[in-house]
């Protein structure tokens, strides 16, 4: 086990290498900047699957749910076939 100064009072606490470990004197979490990053990476992956084409939001009924997996299935399926075109494309001599 290792340990880690604390940013806030200075003294050494227990730190397993996870960023949500506080200081067990004063509670700080031990690592700010971690924790910051993890919750822009979350804050990042939220939003890009926000921005998908169909979001599946968890209050939808299950119709709209069915629709709009539907659509992003054939979505990917267009992407895939576009993808697959345009390499055919850049394959193809000349
Ligand atoms: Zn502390």
């Amino acid at each position: 086990m290792s340990q880690k100064k604390c940013p806030n009072c200075g003294q050494w606490s227990v730190w397993t290498n996870n960023y949500k470990d506080r200081c067990e004197h004063c509670g700080a979490y031990l690592s700010p900047v971690e924790m910051e990053r993890q919750d822009k990476f979350e804050k990042d992956k939220e939003k890009n699957e926000k921005d998908w084409m169909f979001y599946i939001n968890p209050d939808d009924s299950s119709i709209v749910k069915f629709f709009k997996k539907s659509g992003n299935l054939f979505y990917t399926v267009f992407m895939a076939i576009m993808t697959f075109i345009m390499w055919l494309i850049a394959a193809l001599p000349g």
